[in-house]
């Protein structure tokens, strides 16, 4: 059973981000409305995710790290319908196969438990003196997988893709307050407040989000939002350039391409601008097929929700007379 949890482990848990991401997810389902992640060494020393969610009934805290344990019920397979983030009861399992894993929860402030699970054994369990919500301590990430920690980046690397999938969430989720701190400094700190440019303001710094301009348009399809940074703001990366569609984030190639179309000759070749696309549209135009843990998402009538944001942002860029 270790050996197939380590197995399973490795296609959900690549790298720190990996674990970041599964935990901060748990966290926005468990309704969370502030919700701290801290680092150290780019998390292969250390992650800790807390949350003041609606924490883990005693209970249940030892089955939570059961694989296919979920108290996410699944009554569609369009992940799109589905409201919460995790549902297939994989990532606890996965995580604690592969690390050193404390989870300290409540229901209630009060009396909660504890549980230490290391390799995919359960080493303790006890009760707990915690405030209402939860929090999980992961330490010595692929300790008992040593080719995995072979092939880790730079720390640099890892915590980029920390801050990227930290920040990611926090877009399609701004009504949340994140903060990510790395060997002691902060490095995103958003309000929390479901307001879109004080929450890129936590991300990317005041005078970015400041200087975003703000666009929308919408047909019989759907509904498109966003704020993206004049042309003068680009990076030459595209990680700086989120969509979220139903309150989800996610990847789409062919999306950014249309972003990047409504900038026109005015966006130099090789630059994306920065910021984030919020799309509203009917669950079931999102391609069913999608791989749970891969954000590249497919659409059905791409073409016309491309031809949507690209005019949304020519006109909008036009009336800056940029
Ligand atoms: P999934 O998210 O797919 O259900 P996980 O392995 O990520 O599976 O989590 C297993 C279960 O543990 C969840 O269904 C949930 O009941 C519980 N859980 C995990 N993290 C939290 C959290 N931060 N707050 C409340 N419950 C949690
Ligand atoms: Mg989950």
């Amino acid at each position: 059973a270790t050996l197939s949890n380590q197995i399973a482990a490795g296609e959900v848990i690549e790298r720190p981000a990996s674990v970041v991401k599964e935990l901060v997810e748990n966290s926005i389902d468990a309704q969370a409305t502030q919700i701290d992640v801290k680092v150290s060494a780019a998390g292969l020393q250390k992650i800790q995710v807390s949350d003041n969610g609606v924490g883990i009934d005693p209970d249940d805290v030892a089955t939570a790290f059961l694989r296919h344990a979920t108290s996410k019920i699944l009554t569609t397979r369009d992940l799109f319908n589905v409201h919460s983030l995790g549902f297939r009861g994989e990532a606890l399992a996965s995580i604690a196969a592969v690390a050193d894993v404390t989870l300290t929860t409540a229901t209630d402030s009060g009396i909660g438990a504890k549980i230490h699970v290391k390799g995919g054994k359960v080493e303790d369990q006890t009760t707990a003196a915690h405030r209402r919500g939860t929090d999980v301590e992961v330490s010595d990430l692929f300790f008992n997988t040593p080719a995995r920690l072979k092939y880790m980046k730079s720390q640099q690397t890892e915590l980029g893709k920390i801050v990227d999938i930290v920040s990611r969430l926090a877009l399609a989720n701004p009504s949340i307050a994140f903060t990510v701190s790395h060997d002691g400094n902060m490095v995103v700190r958003t309000a929390g407040q479901g307001d879109l440019r004080q929450t890129l303001a936590g991300i990317y710094g005041l005078p970015v989000a400041r200087s975003m301009v703000d666009f929308q348009a919408q047909d019989l399809d759907f509904q498109v939002s966003g704020l993206t940074s004049l042309p003068e703001t680009t990076r030459a990366s595209r990680n700086y350039l989120s969509m979220v569609v139903n309150g989800r984030y996610i990847k789409n190639f062919q999306l950014t391409k249309a972003v990047i179309a409504g900038y026109g000759s005015k966006l130099m070749v090789g630059r994306y601008p920065m910021g984030v696309i919020t799309i509203q549209m009917d669950a079931a135009l999102v391609d069913v097929n999608v791989h749970p843990t891969k954000a590249e998402v497919r659409l059905s009538k791409e073409d016309q929700l491309s031809h949507l944001l690209s005019e949304a942002i020519r006109s909008r860029l036009a009336k800056e007379n940029l």
